[in-house]
């Protein structure tokens, strides 16, 4: 396995629409190293989830890490997944707003307006299909990563900038009152 370089906004690959993954390669050991390289490149830089064209591969392939829940001691809201190919499906008008941060924007927060509930189908790290449906912190992640999966960041969707913090401002003066992990 290896840490992966992670590509910084301003690189052109953030940009570009990701290639669908043709389902007999997910077991292939390119795909599947692709995934173990990935797990440890999150896990290197705390990132709660990272999306393939991070990491320079421009295929549409994300992962998310373990979300404990903040209210249960031992619980999570969600356990660590791969998604590949993923189409989303929005359940609710309802919005939810957390502070987002990116690896590719690493020292930035800004509070961005996302669906709270949310079905996602696609294909795992074994190509086998799953359909769930998720909500709150949880499906922020994983909306935020499928973003990525089609050349946008977590900046085009803020309303506006007011929000936009140094994480260093953040965790001196928001992070208190405000939920939100690089991802
Ligand atoms: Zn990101």
């Amino acid at each position: 396995m290896a840490i992966l370089k992670v590509a910084k906004l301003g690189h052109p690959i953030l940009r570009q629409v990701a290639a669908p993954i043709p389902p007999d390669q997910i077991t292939g050991p390119d795909i599947q190293r692709l995934i173990a390289d990935m797990f440890e490149t999150m896990e290197e830089y705390g990132g709660v989830g990272l999306a393939a064209p991070q990491v320079h591969q421009s295929v549409r392939l994300l992962i998310t890490e373990d979300i404990p829940d903040p209210e249960q001691e031992g619980e999570f809201l969600a356990r660590r997944s791969v998604a590949i190919n993923p189409e989303i499906t929005f359940l609710t008008d309802e919005e939810v707003a957390f502070y987002e941060g990116c690896l590719s924007i690493p020292d930035f927060r800004g509070q961005v307006p996302r669906i709270r509930r949310i079905r996602v189908r696609g294909l795992d790290e074994k190509g086998r299909a799953f359909d769930r449906e998720i909500e709150g912190f949880p499906a922020v992640v994983c909306q935020h990563e499928i973003d990525h999966l089609n050349g946008v960041i977590f900046l085009d969707r803020m309303r506006g900038l007011s929000t936009l913090a140094y994480q260093s401002e953040f965790d001196r003066f928001r992070a208190a009152s405000a939920a939100g992990e690089p991802s």
